[in-house]
């Protein structure tokens, strides 16, 4: 057949999806699949398992990076790689992530049922620990791989429970033999979906970043001091919830202050010892600064520093800031870029420029290969919560989009 004619089955891809689904699915209609849980391991397992349907030569790396290949008439020619990542948030969603890694399976399936050989080999990935929430920082499967994140380093990270990320990698029975090391890739493609609410307002079906924002977490550690809350007058208090509180709406007046294009949030917040009648003594928040111009996050985050500083002295409580984790702005591979903008106007797809404010895979993939992404748009923006949600149809469309850059990348030589 005319290889331009080729589709993907999207009834299978939906069918895939609603089973992946079923594991860690919540009563809100989400799932919550947590690095290396009870299921993450049982979605793994289900990937395994289908992968090896498909004859592919499989590996586990030392991060718990799961690779399927599959040959090429040139096996020595660098791979093209598509994938992206299959845990997700607490209280999730049904297609953050799961969706690049079920897109990727429902390409090779369609290039198997179709007889389609490829110059070059292909492999789908599955990342660890993407979301970096029960493990900070995220992306660490794909920046270890990429040589950008030390393993041992994150091996050590703790979840809130004291659980170290390597225990519970060797646990769930992903920590595989082969080193979690870059090799030449040809091109990376990863699939998802928008997680914001451009592409309905543009009323496009696809979305093409030209790359991502840069990310820049904090924690912070205020100390106060804990007293009966009834008889200590509340002149002279050192209370560390109330310097927080004073320091979280800094940040939140952040990015109207700094002016051009930033975002700030706090998201997690954990309150000692929480009870009503204890005057706060120790609080730990963290802080996320995004931009696509690093030189204003830096700057930004100078002055909140200041201002943290300022109150800290003032209400007698000292802060401890860890820098946890930094990534500049990802500008994507032009080439590619304009092949994911050329494929879907070839497959009549309206399509939009943009920049992706969530962080990806991508984003460490860009430094070893030529990378792109293909967005979807997420109904009413919505992602990271339970009700995240994308049409089926839309799903079907970017994955065909996906199958036609994997399959153009993989015929070159
Ligand atoms: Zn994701």
């Amino acid at each position: 057949m005319n290889r331009g004619n080729l589709r993907i089955d999207g009834g299978r891809l939906r069918t895939a999806m609603e089973e992946m689904a079923t594991i860690g699915a919540t009563a809100g209609g989400g799932v919550q699949r947590l690095t290396l849980s009870d299921e993450d391991k049982q979605a793994r397992d289900v990937l395994m398992k289908w992968l090896n349907e498909m004859d592919l030569e499989l590996m586990i790396d030392e991060m718990g990076n799961i690779f399927g290949k599959r040959g090429g008439k040139g096996n020595k020619l660098s791979p093209v790689m598509v994938g992206s990542h299959m845990d997700s948030q607490p209280k999730g969603g049904r297609f953050d992530g799961i969706l690049g890694v079920m897109g990727a399976l429902e390409v090779l399936r369609t290039l198997n049922d179709n007889g389609v050989e490829t110059n070059r080999p292909i492999i789908i990935v599955d990342w660890t620990n993407e979301e970096g929430t029960r493990f900070s920082p995220a992306m660490v499967g794909s920046g270890v791989w990429a040589g950008q994140l030390d393993r041992d380093w994150v091996y050590g990270r703790v979840d809130i429970n004291g659980k170290r990320f390597d225990e519970e990698l060797e646990r769930i029975g992903y920590k595989g033999d082969q080193p979690a090391e870059k090799w030449p890739v040809h091109a990376y493609y990863e699939y998802h979906i928008e997680q914001g609410p451009v592409l309905e307002r543009e009323k496009k079906l696809i979305g093409v970043p030209k790359g991502i924002v840069g990310i820049h977490w904090y924690d912070i550690y205020v100390e106060g001091t804990a007293n009966q809350v009834g008889p200590t007058p509340m002149e002279g208090r050192n209370d560390a919830l109330c310097a927080g509180a004073e320091m979280i709406l800094k940040v939140n007046e952040l990015p109207a202050k700094m002016g051009g294009n930033m975002v700030a949030t706090v998201g997690e917040i954990h309150n000692s010892p929480n009870s009503r009648n204890i005057i706060p003594d120790w609080i730990h928040f963290t802080v996320d600064i995004r931009s696509w111009d690093d030189e204003l996050a830096t700057r930004a985050w100078e002055d909140l520093k200041m201002d943290f500083g300022g109150i800290a002295t003032r209400r007698g409580c000292p802060i401890r800031i860890e820098e946890t984790w930094e990534v500049g702005h990802t500008p994507f591979d032009n080439r590619l870029v304009k092949r994911v903008v050329d494929t879907a106007d070839q497959l009549g797809y309206p399509n939009h420029s943009m920049v992706s404010g969530a962080g990806h895979d991508a984003t460490y993939m860009s430094q070893v290969a030529p990378t792109a992404m293909i967005f979807v748009p997420s109904i009413g923006g919505r992602s990271h919560v339970e009700v995240e949600n994308t049409r089926w149809e839309d799903c079907e469309a970017g994955a065909n989009v996906l199958l036609h850059c994997v399959l153009r990348s993989a015929l070159e030589v």
